[in-house]
This record gives structure tokens, sequence and C-alpha cells, in this order.
């Protein structure tokens, strides 16, 4: 990091004009051996050809944490007061893994724009919060969010390799970092094993896999002690921030509990890396079924084609799309937050043109604690007691009848005609017509 820096502007990648704006920061080919060796930091492109590269732990020690650092990588980055305001108010670092994804040297570039602290996060409207899902309030032990009766959400530590700008746990992550007790643990073991009806058990944080193998499995096995848990799930993004993490002996150490579930945070397809893709090659191949919960953010990922192209890497190197969440109301992330009109129309948009296990659920995660809720595009157009009818996501309308019930004492005048008229091969046809009159 210390080398001079020159000709980061000649670095950036040719666009091409049929391609959306959002994808032209990315390799081509999506492809990362050219993502770093495009990395729009030529000092980040000779440190990737360093035999430590590979090694998380280096990674981690050498994590970008000042945005002066970052200036001197990435010359056209605003330095301004207020971005070093929001760098003081939020925690910023960035492993040179992830830095290394930039393909040009401003905040334009979705993985600057996910990692540097900008002077947008320092408006604040008085609808974002710290804890906007207000987790503090619903974890009965410190650490440990019960909200929904047959699952928790269990915070291990406050650490994270990159502090994403939009995370919705800024006010656990990064400040001080840190990890769970033993005798935090050995509590959280008893409420799980007082409370049987929670089956499943979200270790997240921060993110988890920062830890020492050994202490990760300390926090796996002690959860597997509980009978009742049935399903261990593991919230990381090291998959994409710190993808050397994902070791065979990590692997090797946690497929003896499973079942583990894993679910990783893409957002954009220039994260999709021959890295990334080993990282999550491996996790699959021992059998951990993997999930990705990306964010919708402006300027990152909030077009139909760039989200198209995302969902389609992710299954390619089996990761399921699970949620696309829209963005949560916390405190900075002002900037990035979309109206939900778009997320309804890049669902549209992939609806009918994508692989169903290719589209995740579209949730908002409600103020104060209300929980998540799925928001779909609106596909019924009208109903009445006897049809729906629905448009697709080409517009095309067709009506789908009720089951037509002959108990004439159960049912309305209107249902009892129906099923008289619902006779023979214009079946359709008919109801069709009893439904208009
Ligand atoms: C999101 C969340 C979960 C997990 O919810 P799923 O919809 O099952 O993925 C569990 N607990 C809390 C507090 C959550 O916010
Ligand atoms: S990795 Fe997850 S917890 Fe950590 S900063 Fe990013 S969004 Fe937040």
């Amino acid at each position: 990091m210390e080398n001079s820096i020159e000709c980061a502007q000649a670095s950036d990648i040719v666009q091409q004009d049929d391609e959306p704006p959002l994808l032209r920061k990315c390799a081509p080919d999506s492809s990362a051996a050219s993502s770093i060796r495009q990395s729009a930091s030529p000092t980040l492109r000779a440190m990737a050809r360093s035999p430590q590269w590979s090694d998380w732990h280096w990674q981690l020690r050498n994590r970008i944490r000042s945005l002066a650092k970052l200036a001197e990588l990435f010359p056209r980055l605003d330095i301004s007061r207020d971005a070093l305001k929001a760098a003081e108010k939020f925690p910023q670092a960035v492993t040179p893994y992830y830095a290394s994804l930039a393909q040009t040297s401003d905040i334009s570039d979705p993985v600057l724009r996910m990692s540097v602290p900008q002077h947008d996060e320092l408006f604040n409207p008085p609808f974002l919060k710290d804890d906007p899902l207000a987790e503090e309030s619903h974890m009965p032990i410190p650490g440990l969010v019960h909200r929904y009766p047959d699952r928790a959400l269990f915070l291990v530590t406050s650490a994270c390799p990159v502090y994403c700008r939009h995370c919705t746990r800024k006010r656990v992550t990064g400040e001080r970092e840190s990890k769970i007790s033993a005798a935090r643990l050995q509590h959280t073991v008893e409420y799980l094993t007082a409370h049987p009806e929670i089956k499943d058990v979200v270790v997240s944080g921060g993110d988890p896999l920062t830890m020492s193998d050994s202490a990760i499995e300390a926090i796996i096995e002690a959860l597997r002690s509980v009978p009742s848990v049935e399903i261990i799930r593991i919230g990381t993004r090291t998959p994409v921030t710190l993808p050397f993490r994902i070791t065979d002996e990590l692997v090797a150490r946690l497929r003896k509990y499973h079942p583990i579930w894993i679910n990783t945070h893409f957002n954009h397809p220039c994260e999709i890396t021959p890295e990334s893709t080993e990282a999550c090659r491996r996790l699959a191949d021992a059998g951990f079924p993997l999930g990705n919960q990306s964010v919708l953010l402006k300027g990152v990922n909030d077009d139909a084609t760039v989200m198209e192209t995302l969902l389609r890497g992710l299954v390619r190197i089996r990761v399921r799309p699970y949620y696309l969440f829209q963005c949560d109301l916390v405190a900075g992330v002002e900037h990035f937050r979309t109206p939900l009109s778009k997320g309804i129309e890049i669902m549209n948009h992939l609806r009918g043109r994508l692989s169903g296990i290719a589209i995740p659920t579209f949730v908002v995660d409600l103020p104060d604690g209300c929980g998540k809720v799925p928001v779909l595009p609106e596909y019924v157009v009208s109903k009445s007691p006897t049809e729906t009818v629905f448009r697709n996501g080409a517009g095309v309308r067709a009506g789908y009848p009720e089951p037509v019930v002959r108990d004439a004492a159960a049912t309305g005048r209107r249902n009892v005609e129906y099923s008289k008229s619902a006779k023979g091969g214009r079946k359709s046809r008919r109801q069709r017509a009893c439904t208009a009159c």
C-alpha cells in the first residue's frame, strides 16, 4: 500500500454503450482473475501478486482503515471534511481483496460505493434510526434476538472484514471489534434449552467467520448440544469480502454439525469472482446449502439488468437467491434508499424471465421490529366470488376460477349457478361468462 500510485484512470475498463451503466463497472466476463487484473488501483494489482494475498489473516491485518489510504489507492475519491466525519461516525474497513474489485477509482464504482465513507451518510432524516428493527428491545438475553417464535438471531461478534456502508447493524459492528465470551455462550445455551420452540438459530454479528476456527466451532458445538435446535444458519459475507476465509480446515470442522445453512450477501455481479466462486464451491461441496441476501441499493444494483446478471451468476455458483431486502431505515443510508416501486419493478422484470430458483423474495423488514413482509408486484387484476383475473409479467391477462361448490347450503346463489353451468368442454368460457353477470 505504500507504493506510489500512477495512472489509475488509464486502467478504467473500456465502456460499452449497449451495457447498462452499472454493469459497465464490471469486468466484461465477470471473471475475477480479470477483476483484479483490471483493478482501478495499480497498487492493489501489484499486491495481488504477492504470495500472502490469499492468506485470510494477512487480508485482515492489511485492511484499509482510513479514508486517506483509500484516496491514495483511488485518487478520484472525495475526501471532503464531511466524508471524514462520516468515516468517524460509522466504522470503516475494507480488505485489499474487496477493494481490488473496484474497476473505477471513484465513488460511482459499486464496490467503492458499498465500502467507502461518503458525505451523504451525514444526511439524517428523522425516520432513520441506529436500531431500525428494534433488535435491542427484542433481546431476552444480551446478543440473542428472539422475535419470531421458532427462530432466534444470535449476534456473536462485532467484527467484519469490510464495513458495508449500508449495514443495518452499524450500532454493533466495528466500534470495538469483539467476540462473544464463554459465559455469554453458556447463557445462550441455557436460554435455548429453556425455549425448545426455537428450532432455527441464525448465527450472525458482525461476521461470525472473522473469528478463529476454534472459536466458531465452540459456538456451533454449543448450539448443537441443544436438542431442540434443528437448523443452524450462519450469516457471513466472507465469500464476498474475504473468500480466502473459507479454508478446507474450516469447512471440515463445520460440516460435522450439519444441518448448517449458510446465507451470504452478494449485491453486485462484480463480486462474483474466481475467489468467491471457489469459496462457494468448497461450502456447497461440503453440503452447506447456500443462500444469498442482497440489499437493494441505489447506484449499486437498482437496475433490472444488473440484478438479473447477479441472480444468474449466483445460481451458477450454487447460491440460491433467498431475500432481496428493501434498505432498512438505518442511520446514514438515505443515499442508498430506492422507492419501493423500484424493487417491485425489478421483481416484475425477473418473474417469467428467470428460472424460479434464481428469484429471491423481495422483503421489507418493517420498522420497530414488526418483522419481514414480502412485497410482490400486483398480479391480481380483479377478484369475484367465482374467479380471479391475473396478469402475468408480460401484461397478458388470464382468469383462474374458484373451485365449484356443490353444497347449496354452504354457498351463495352465484356459486350454485356457477356449478350448474360448469359442465362440458366449454367449462372455462362459461365460468367466465358467469363471472360477468
Ligand atoms: C430475519 C430474521 C430472522 C430469520 O428470518 P427468516 O425469514 O426465517 O430468514 C430471525 N430472527 C430475526 C430477528 C430476524 O430479523
Ligand atoms: S458484512 Fe454484514 S454485518 Fe458486516 S458490515 Fe457488512 S452488512 Fe454489516
